[in-house]
C-alpha cells in the first residue's frame, strides 16, 4: 500500500475514534445496455453490499437494459439527461441543459428523459436528474421538481441542500479517470490525498457531512486500475465510519 492509503487509514480512524458517521453512496453514469462492464459493476456492488446508482441515457436505454437493472437489488436507476448530446458552443465546456438553448426545450427534454426511463423502470426509477458532463443552467432548476424530479445531482461539494423549491442536492466528491490525460486511473497519490482533504474538512465542521460523499464512476471507460481503485476504496471506507446511502424518494420529498 502507499503512503496515500495510510493517510487515508489514518483519517478514516480519527472518524471512529469521534464515533463520526460518513453517508457514502456511488452513481456510475452512462448505462444504455448491458456489457460484460455493467456486470462487473453489479458484481462489485453485491461483493460490497453497496447499492449503485446507475445514471442511464434515456434515449438508448434499452428494455435489455431495464430487465437487467431490474433483476438487481443493487443497481438503482436514475436519469442522466436526454440524449447526452453536447449543445454548447465550440468555445464552451461540453454541455446538454445549458442555458443556450431555449429552456421550453430543454425542458421538454428532461421530462422526456423521466417519462421514458418510468417506462421502462416503472416504480424503481428514482426521481433524480443527473445532466451529462455534471452541467446545468441555473434558471432550469426551479422547474425540474415541477416535472417531478426530487434530486439533482452534479459534482464537487454542494453549496445548499436545497437547490430550488422541492429539490435536493446530492452531489459526488471523487471521480478515479483521468479524463484529460491516460483515461486510466489518476495519479493515486493526488486521488487520496484530495480525498483525506474533502474527509478532514467534513471532520472538523468545515464541509457540509450531510451530504453523503458521492462516488463517481463510467463503468464503460474502466481498466483493470481503476476497478481495483474502487474496490479497495469503498472496502476501506465501509470497514471504517461509512454507511452506504441510497436515495429513498419518499424520505427525499420535502
Ligand atoms: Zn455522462
Amino acid at each position: 500500500m502507499t503512503q496515500g492509503w495510510d493517510a487515508l487509514d489514518t483519517e478514516l480512524a480519527l472518524w471512529t475514534e469521534q464515533g463520526l458517521h460518513l453517508p457514502f453512496w456511488w452513481r456510475d453514469d452512462d448505462a444504455v445496455a448491458p456489457s460484460p462492464a455493467l456486470t462487473r459493476l453489479e458484481d462489485l456492488a453485491a461483493r460490497m453490499e453497496m447499492p449503485v446508482h446507475l445514471a442511464i441515457i434515456p434515449r438508448d436505454a434499452t428494455p435489455e437494459l431495464a430487465a437487467k437493472v431490474t433483476q438487481s437489488a443493487h443497481l438503482l436507476p436514475v436519469v442522466h439527461g436526454w440524449a447526452h448530446k453536447n449543445h454548447a458552443p465550440a468555445a464552451q465546456k461540453k454541455c446538454e441543459f445549458g442555458s443556450t438553448r431555449p429552456i421550453d426545450l430543454t425542458l421538454e427534454e428532461a421530462e422526456a428523459g423521466l417519462t421514458r426511463l418510468k417506462e421502462l423502470f416503472g416504480p424503481r426509477l428514482i426521481p433524480m436528474f443527473v445532466p451529462p458532463w455534471n452541467r446545468v443552467s441555473s434558471a432550469l432548476l426551479p422547474w425540474l421538481a415541477g416535472l417531478d424530479y426530487a434530486m439533482l445531482s452534479t459534482y464537487g461539494p454542494r453549496k445548499r441542500e436545497h437547490i430550488a423549491p422541492g429539490l435536493t442536492q446530492i452531489n459526488t466528491h471523487l471521480d478515479p479517470i483521468d479524463w484529460h490525460g491516460s483515461r486510466s486511473l489518476r495519479d493515486e497519490e493526488e486521488l487520496l490525498a484530495g480525498l483525506v482533504e474533502i474527509l478532514r474538512a467534513r471532520r472538523t465542521g468545515s464541509q457540509d457531512n450531510d451530504e453523503p460523499l458521492g462516488l463517481l464512476t463510467h463503468h464503460l471507460e474502466h481498466d483493470d486500475a481503476i476497478w481495483r481503485f474502487c474496490e479497495t476504496l469503498i472496502a476501506r471506507l465501509l470497514a471504517g465510519p461509512a454507511q452506504p446511502w441510497r436515495s429513498n424518494d419518499k424520505d427525499m420529498r420535502i
